[in-house]
């Protein structure tokens, strides 16, 4: 399997980072390597000095499929639940500095903690959907998908005419503003629609 990251999805979220309001999905992709399962522990990495959270909505693609109709994207949904785009801020600075990819910033192994799934049948409209990040207890980050600068059926449309997308597959849809710094013990917490979903400790 393999994870479809999209960046600057969120006008606010480009803003903080002062990076422009993309006119198409700014995509990239993350190994099976970066998956984390049933909130474990994250061990903060040695490389970084700036690790920055950032709670996704991600969905899970059910089958085969390339060069999917946008109004036929909700067929190719099984599961809808949160995710962290673990990101070392340092590193993807200097990457963005030479013009090189941000490959040891993003994919690093498990920078890409999931919860659970839950059915597409919770959710009838997916840019419609309010998620919470809490760090430390605090609310840090609060999301609407109505905010998305570029939909999930979009999104997917989009990448499949790029990629083949297969049963399994995760596509983390973006981040909204309020990212920053996770330290050694912070407890993180992901919340879809008041439910408790990501509950994790760095270490
Ligand atoms: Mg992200």
């Amino acid at each position: 399997m393999k994870i479809i990251c999209v960046g600057r999805n969120y006008r606010e979220h480009a803003k903080e980072l002062n990076n422009p309001v993309p006119d198409s999905p700014m995509i990239f992709l993350k190994p099976d390597t970066a998956v984390l399962r049933e909130n474990k522990d994250f061990y903060y990495p040695e490389f970084t000095r700036d690790l920055h959270y950032e709670c996704e909505l991600v969905v899970r693609i059910s089958r085969e499929g390339k060069f999917i109709q946008e109004n036929f994207v909700n067929t190719y949904i099984d599961g809808v639940g949160l995710g962290i785009d673990f990101t070392a801020r340092d590193l993807q600075s200097e990457a963005k500095k030479k013009g090189w990819p941000w490959t040891f910033a993003k994919m690093f192994n498990d920078s890409a903690p999931v919860s659970e799934f839950l059915s597409p049948e919770d959710f009838p409209d997916l840019q419609n959907v309010r998620f919470t990040c809490h760090i430390n207890g605090e609310e840090k980050q609060k999301g609407h998908t109505a905010d998305m600068i570029f939909s999930v059926s979009y999104l997917i449309s989009y990448v499949s005419q790029f990629i083949t997308l297969k049963k399994g597959d995760l596509i983390f849809t973006g981040t909204p503003e309020g990212v920053g710094p996770v330290h050694v013990n912070d407890r993180i917490e992901g919340f879809l629609e008041g439910k408790k979903m990501l509950d994790f400790h760095v270490r």
